[in-house]
C-alpha cells in the first residue's frame, strides 16, 4: 500500500517537477542541492499537518472570500468590461489575488478538489479577460483608463511612470509565481500564457536595447517571478531580465539613470556593493532571494559575495530572537545595527517570509545548516505568530512585547480578521503549503533531512526511489525515527541536522547566546545501535548501504535555555528569554497570578516543561517560581517581608514569590489581547530602569 502511494506520488512528481512543459529545458547550472518538492511529501498528524489542514479548510477560502467582499476579484471583471464599477482599494491589490491563487494551486496539487480548481478557472478566465491587448495587466489603471484618479500620485499618470511606487511589477511577479504553481498543479496554461504574454511585453519595453526604457521596481517581487518562468517556459530572455533588473538597482557608475529610489527600495547601490540590510524589509528579503535564485542560474558569483555579507549583517545585527526582520515601523524597514526594540517592534509577517525564503535559498547555495537553523527560527516563531491557531486572524508587525493598549496591529492590539493593506494574510496562505518543501533535499549521493515533521517523503536519487518515513512529536520533544526505505539497497549519504540550539549555539552569530552555552549529549542510532556522531557543516553524516527495514533515531535533549543578548541590544540588557527547542517562549498575564510587567525571572530559577493536550491545540507549557516587585507607590506592608534582594531605593521592592506560565510565542494572543513579554528582567534594577523609562515616554 505505502509503495502504491510512493509510485502515484512518483507519477505526480514527474508530472510536476522534473518534466515541466515539453519545451522547457533544464537549466545548465541551477543551485548544487536540489529541494524535494511538496508533492513528494505526504505529512502524518502532527505540529505542520494541521496548520496545512486549517490553511486548506479555512484560510484559503476565507482570503478568497475576503478577496470578493473587498472588490479585490471584482477589478478584474470591472477592468475586462465584465461589470460596470469603480476599482477599489489599493493600486497594488491585484497581488493579494495572485498570492491566494499561488497558495490555492499548491493545495490543489496535494489534494484534488474539482469545486475549488472550477472557482480558480472561473477567477482566472476574469484576469486573463482584464489583460489588455499588449499585455499589460494592471486593474486600476484598466479602470480609469485616461481619467486621472486619486491614487495617481502613487501610480504615475502613465504606464511605467513612477515605478517607484506603483507595484506595477510587484504585482506581475505575483501572478507570474501564481501562473507557474497553478499550471504545474492543473497542467492548465490560461494562466501561464497571461503571465508570459506580460512578461514578454515587459521585456520588449526594459533592456540596454535601442529605444528601450532603464528603470527598477520600487518594490521587487518580479525577479523572483521571472526565475519561476523561466525554469518553467526554458525562455533565457526571462533569466536575463531578471539580472537587467537587478543589476540597475543603485545607478552603478558610469551609467545614466535619472532615478535615485534610496534606500527605502534598496536603490541606493549596485546589489553586489551593498553590504548593510537596510530599508523596506520585505523589499529587501525579497531582493536577496532574487539574487539568491539569479546567481545560482548564472553563476554570478558577485551576487553571491553580496548576500553572504548581507546575511551576516542581518543575522549578527538586525535579527529578532524570533526569526523577525524590520524593526522600524516607519518604512516597514530595518533600523541600524542592534536597534531591535521589542514593544515597538514591526517584524512584518511577510518580511519573517522573506526571512524564511532567503536562508532556504542560502542553504541551497551553502549546504550549511546554520541557514536552516534560521529558517526553523522563523517558522516557528516569528511567521508562525502571524496567523491564529483557527487560521483567519492575523498579525502584520509580531513585537516581542505587548502593553494591550498600543495597538500595534494596524489599530489593534490583537489579531486582525483582514486589513485594507491585506499583504500579510494573503502571503501566508501561499507559504504554509510551501514549508513540507523545506524538509528534505538531495545533491548528488547526499539526502539532507532539515525539518523533523512526521509523515513519508520520497525522493528520486539518481533513478532509485528512497522513502523516508519519519515519526516525530517535534517541537514538543526531540525524538525522531526515521526508516529508511530504498527502492533496492543502495549506498548513499543521510545529512541529518543536528540543530543549533541542541549544540549550544543559540543563533549563528554573536548576537544572541544561551547563558550556559553546554552542548546536550545527542544520541543517534542505526538499527538500535549508537554511532559517532560524524559532523560536517552542522549534519550528522550516515554513510552506508541502506536497505528496507533500516531505522535511524535520535534523540535531541530539550532542555530549557535560557537566552541573553549581545550587549548592544538596548532593549534587552539585564534581560533574559527562555527557548525549548525551536520555540521561543513568552508570558503572557492570562496565565499568571500578577502582572507580566512586575515579574523578575532571577537566574537559577528551575524551570520545567509540562505538556498540556487541552491548552490551544495541545503545547509544551514552561513552569517555575520568580519573584514579584510592585513600585514604592503600589507596595504597601507585604506579607512575606523584606527578602534578600531588599527594597532598591526609589525602585520596586520585591513583594514575594510568583509562580509563573511561559507559553511558545506563536501562541500569544489568543485569549485576551493581553500584556506580553518575551524578555523577562533578571533583577529589580532591570525593572527599575525600565519602569523609569516608561514614565519618562508617559
Ligand atoms: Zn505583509
Amino acid at each position: 500500500m505505502q509503495w502504491q502511494r510512493s509510485v502515484l506520488r512518483a507519477v505526480v512528481f514527474v508530472l510536476f517537477a522534473v518534466a515541466l512543459p515539453a519545451w522547457a529545458d533544464t537549466p545548465e547550472s541551477d543551485y548544487p542541492i536540489t529541494p524535494v518538492p511538496p508533492t513528494q511529501i505526504e505529512l502524518a498528524d502532527g505540529f505542520w499537518n494541521s496548520r496545512m489542514e486549517t490553511n486548506r479548510k479555512v484560510t484559503i477560502p476565507y482570503d478568497f472570500q475576503k478577496c470578493e467582499e473587498t472588490g479585490r476579484i471584482a477589478n478584474f471583471a470591472v477592468a475586462a468590461g465584465q461589470l460596470e464599477g469603480k476599482h477599489r482599494g489599493f493600486w497594488f491589490n491585484d497581488s493579494d489575488v495572485f498570492k491566494v491563487i499561488e497558495g490555492a494551486a499548491y493545495s490543489l496539487a496535494l489534494h484534488p478538489d474539482p469545486v475549488l480548481e472550477k472557482y480558480l478557472d472561473e477567477l482566472i478566465a476574469k484576469i486573463a479577460a482584464a489583460q489588455q491587448d499588449d499585455g499589460y495587466l494592471f486593474t486600476i489603471r484598466t479602470i480609469h483608463g485616461e481619467e486621472p484618479f486619486r491614487q495617481q500620485r502613487y501610480t504615475g499618470k502613465d504606464r511605467w511612470s513612477h515605478l517607484e511606487h506603483s507595484h506595477e511589477f510587484y504585482n506581475v511577479g505575483h501572478l507570474y509565481e501564481a501562473a507557474v504553481a497553478y499550471y504545474q498543479a492543473t497542467g492548465k496554461r490560461t494562466l501561464l500564457n497571461v503571465a508570459i504574454k506580460n512578461a514578454n511585453f515587459i521585456d520588449s519595453l526594459f533592456g540596454e536595447g535601442e529605444g528601450q526604457k532603464i528603470d527598477v521596481p520600487g518594490h521587487q517581487e518580479i525577479e523572483i517571478g521571472l526565475v519561476k518562468l523561466y525554469r518553467t517556459t526554458g525562455e533565457q530572455r526571462y533569466l536575463d531580465l531578471a539580472k537587467f533588473f537587478l543589476d540597475h538597482r543603485g545607478v552603478p557608475e558610469g551609467r545614466k539613470e535619472n532615478r535615485v529610489y534610496g534606500e527605502y527600495c534598496q536603490d541606493h547601490q549596485p546589489v553586489t556593493e551593498q553590504t548593510e540590510a537596510v530599508g523596506h524589509a520585505v523589499r529587501a528579503a525579497y531582493m536577496y532571494s532574487g539574487m539568491a535564485d539569479v546567481a545560482a542560474l548564472t553563476g554570478e558569483t558577485s551576487y553571491i559575495r553580496a548576500i553572504d555579507t548581507l546575511w551576516e549583517n542581518v543575522v549578527g545585527k538586525k535579527m529578532y530572537l524570533t526569526g523577525g526582520i524590520g524593526a522600524r515601523h516607519h518604512d516597514e524597514a530595518f533600523g541600524a545595527n542592534y536597534e531591535l526594540p521589542n514593544s515597538s517592534a514591526y517584524n512584518e509577517t511577510c518580511a519573517a517570509i522573506g526571512n524564511a525564503m532567503w536562508n532556504h535559498r542560502m542553504f541551497l547555495l551553502h549546504g550549511e545548516s546554520k541557514y536552516i537553523d534560521v529558517l526553523e527560527r522563523v517558522l516557528y516563531n516569528g511567521f508562525l505568530a502571524g496567523i491564529s491557531i483557527d487560521g483567519d486572524e492575523f498579525f502584520y508587525p509580531n513585537p516581542l512585547a505587548s502593553d494591550s493598549t498600543y495597538k500595534f496591529n494596524k489599530g489593534s492590539t490583537a489579531r486582525q480578521g483582514w486589513f485594507a493593506c491585506s499583504c500579510c494574510p494573503v502571503n501566508i496562505v501561499r507559504f504554509i503549503p510551501a514549508i513540507a518543501g523545506y524538509m528534505y533535499a538531495k545533491r548528488d549521493d547526499d539526502i539532507y533531512v532539515n525539518l523533523f515533521v512526521p509523515g513519508e517523503g520520497t525522493i528520486d536519487l539518481d533513478g532509485d526511489r528512497i522513502r523516508l518515513e519519519q515519526q516525530t512529536r517535534y517541537p514538543w520533544d526531540g525524538n525522531v525515527h526515521i526508516a529508511v526505505d530504498p527502492e533496492k539497497p543502495k549506498t548513499f549519504t543521510l545529512k541529518i541536522r543536528i540543530p543549533g540550539w541542541v549544540r549550544g549555539e543559540c543563533v549563528p552569530s554573536d548576537l544572541y547566546r544561551y547563558e550556559n552555552p553546554v552542548a546536550e549529549k545527542i544520541a543517534l542510532k542505526v538499527n538500535g545501535k549508537e554511532v559517532p556522531l560524524t559532523m560536517e557543516k552542522g549534519y550528522a553524516t550516515l554513510t552506508r548501504r541502506w536497505q528496507t527495514g533500516d531505522v535511524i533515531d535520535l534523540q535531541l535533549p530539550m532542555r530549557v535555555r535560557r537566552v541573553l543578548s549581545n550587549s548592544k541590544i538596548a532593549e534587552n540588557q539585564g534581560r533574559v528569554a527562555l527557548e525549548r527547542g525551536p520555540l521561543v517562549y513568552c508570558l503572557e498575564d492570562v496565565d499568571n497570578a500578577h502582572r507580566v510587567a512586575d515579574f523578575v525571572l532571577p537566574d537559577n530559577t528551575p524551570i520545567r516543561s509540562r505538556f498540556d493536550a487541552n491548552l490551544l491545540g495541545g503545547m509544551v507549557l514552561l513552569e517555575g517560581t520568580g519573584i514579584v516587585a510592585k513600585m514604592p507607590s503600589e507596595a504597601g506592608p507585604t506579607e512575606t517581608g523584606p527578602t534578600e534582594t531588599g527594597p532598591t531605593e526609589t525602585g520596586p521592592t520585591e513583594t514575594g514569590p510568583m509562580p509563573f506560565v511561559a507559553i511558545p510565542y506563536y501562541a500569544w494572543s489568543h485569549r485576551d489581547p493581553g500584556k506580553m513579554a518575551v524578555w523577562l528582567p533578571r533583577n529589580l534594577k532591570t525593572l527599575k530602569q525600565a519602569a523609569e523609562k516608561d514614565k519618562k515616554t508617559e
